[in-house]
């Protein structure tokens, strides 16, 4: 059973997971991502009992679980984080809080096809892995344990990627992350003073400066953010207010595929196919944050890396303006 700790000077959970029984030589630097021989990896088609039994797969044409047929399927992870069985644990060790690390760790296989990466893929295919999103979170959300739902993509070796064939992850948590818990307060805090929702603001603003816009479409807008952590950091927003992503509508998952491939694509093409972390920013679960959180979606190439500064400070020195970036990936040719 992995182990959540909570850090009692500013509240950051870890997880100490012991799983993969990791030892001190394993930590000798290894830059290639794992890549299985063509035909053994567990996430093609056919190697389906190589993996943990599906909890939900598209098969257009029906057929078997667990069997080939599918264009999208989401596996429990086969190492997990945290472990979905079990009860809380919540306990206090003198000074110190712990609790069990429960959980859902799972991976969605965003394509039957191993060579086709995130980016190459059609609008339709990345509408259907944004639907397995959207379908887990709801399934997910029954299970009153869970605080927080966080999907993630590492796509490169880089980028912290294990595995070639094209994925992306969930993990449920029993904890709202203090990364979500600061994002949550800044936005309740704006509309304390405002009654505005800071997203909405940030929607309008951008819009008029335009100066920062990488793409937009009647329901997105992909923008460089005002102060970016990272090199071509681009975040894509609702235009609309929506606290909660599970909620969209079709015509917002067909335009979020398209401004998510387009967003990528013109990362590729500038960047020449970087590393990259893709995070979805949503509610916490069960929190009436409706009115002042805008769920939203954070691209970040992997260029840089974060080294004594960032880790003493919290600051992060960007060697691009985001007006630069914006331009550059504006101007693109797809
Ligand atoms: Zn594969
Ligand atoms: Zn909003």
């Amino acid at each position: 059973m992995p182990d959540l700790r909570r850090d009692p000077v500013v509240g950051r959970w870890v997880i100490i997971s012991t799983e993969r029984g990791v030892r001190p030589r394993d930590f000798v630097p290894d830059h290639q991502a794992r890549q299985p021989a063509m035909g053994l990896c567990p996430f093609c088609p056919g190697q389906e009992k190589l993996t943990p039994q599906e909890v939900l797969a598209y098969r257009p044409q029906g057929g078997e679980p667990n069997t080939p047929g599918w264009t999208v399927r989401v596996i429990p992870n086969k190492f997990p984080a945290l472990q979905v069985e079990g009860d809380m644990g919540r306990e206090g060790i003198g000074l110190y809080d712990r609790m069990n690390g429960i959980g859902a760790h799972e991976v969605i296989i965003e394509t039957e096809d191993h060579k086709t990466q995130l980016a190459d893929g059609s609008a339709k295919q990345i509408e259907d892995v944004l639907w397995a999103y959207r379908d887990r979170v709801v399934d997910l959300k029954r299970d009153l344990r869970f605080r927080y739902i966080l999907i993630f993509k590492n796509h490169g070796a880089a980028a912290g990627a294990t595995m070639e064939h094209s994925h992306s992850q969930l993990i449920a948590l029993p904890v709202v992350p203090t990364s979500v818990l600061n994002e949550i307060e800044g936005c309740r805090s704006h509309f304390q003073q405002k009654e505005r929702c800071i997203y909405c603001d940030i929607v309008r603003q951008e819009l008029s400066d335009a100066e920062r816009i990488v793409a937009e479409n009647p329901e997105f807008l992909a923008v460089t953010p005002f102060a970016p952590r990272f090199p071509f950091e681009v975040w894509i927003l609702p235009k609309r207010h929506a606290a909660y992503f599970e909620e969209s509508q079709k015509t917002q998952f067909e335009l979020l595929a398209r401004i998510l491939s387009d967003s990528l694509r013109r990362m590729n093409r500038v960047l020449s196919f970087p590393a990259y972390n893709f995070i979805l920013h949503n509610s916490p679960l069960h929190e009436k944050s409706g009115d002042f959180y805008h769920w939203h979606v954070e691209l970040i190439p992997k260029l840089t890396q974060v080294a004594g500064f960032e880790w003493g400070t919290g600051f992060y020195i960007n060697p691009v303006t985001p007006e630069e970036a914006a331009k550059f990936l504006r101007e693109a040719e797809l």
